[in-house]
């Protein structure tokens, strides 16, 4: 899943109202921010198959650390009290480490059976992603309501704030709807150096959540 993560992290602002955006947006993400650090490290491995899947390319060959069960419990535990310890919000931390965990529900819920329990253990998943109108109803139709939800428990206070804001829900929009329709990525290098690139959108996320206010 791709949009679908961010979308969790949008809505989650109803809840969380006093976590800032760039957060709201990594926590449901950081399985997958952990997953090119680990691909790049030789710790975990992927490889591109075209055609694999209606959806995706990505032959998820070891995502044990990243993406099992066991480990993404203890990533969200470490996540919200990593938030907790910084900013003593209770309720965001709860909140947001709920968030980290939902990456593994949904990712269940998308991949091939390629998600492990633990590492090196058991791998399950419903493949959604053999379906690609299956995929774009959930993913678009999260991403919809997730928009929604930010945007009514948000005010811009500028601009940057209203303007920033949509141009970076188009973006996101713009690379799901690449990522499905466009060219798979050469090779798993170019995968990695992609998600890399990602982290752009949590610098935009911050800009903007300085532009907007709640309420
Ligand atoms: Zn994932």
């Amino acid at each position: 899943m791709f949009i679908g993560h961010f979308a969790v992290g949008m809505a989650a602002k109803r809840v969380a109202p006093r976590a800032s955006l760039p957060v709201l947006l990594a926590a449901p993400q950081v399985l997958d921010i952990l997953f090119p650090i680990l691909v790049a490290a030789g710790v975990e491995k992927v490889a591109i198959v075209p055609g694999l899947t209606a959806v995706s390319p990505l032959d998820l060959q070891d995502i044990g650390w990243s993406h099992s069960l066991v480990t993404s419990i203890a990533w969200s535990i470490l996540f919200a009290l990593g938030y907790l310890a910084i900013t003593r919000q209770r309720r965001e931390a709860v909140v947001l480490g709920a968030c980290v965990a939902s990456h593994w529900v949904l990712d269940w819920v998308t991949h091939l059976p390629d998600m492990p329990l633990y590492p090196g253990g058991p791998r399950v998943g419903l493949g959604l992603w053999t379906s690609l109108p299956g995929c774009l109803a959930v993913e678009l139709g999260m991403f919809a309501i997730g928009v929604w939800l930010y945007a009514g428990a948000t005010r811009a206070r500028d601009r940057v704030g209203s303007i920033g804001w949509w141009a970076l829900v188009v973006t996101l929009l713009g690379m799901y709807l690449g990522a499905v329709f466009g060219p798979p990525p050469p090779d798993a290098r170019a995968l990695v150096i992609f998600a890399f690139g990602a982290w752009i959108l949590l610098a935009w996320g911050w800009w903007v959540s300085r532009h907007r206010e709640h309420g």
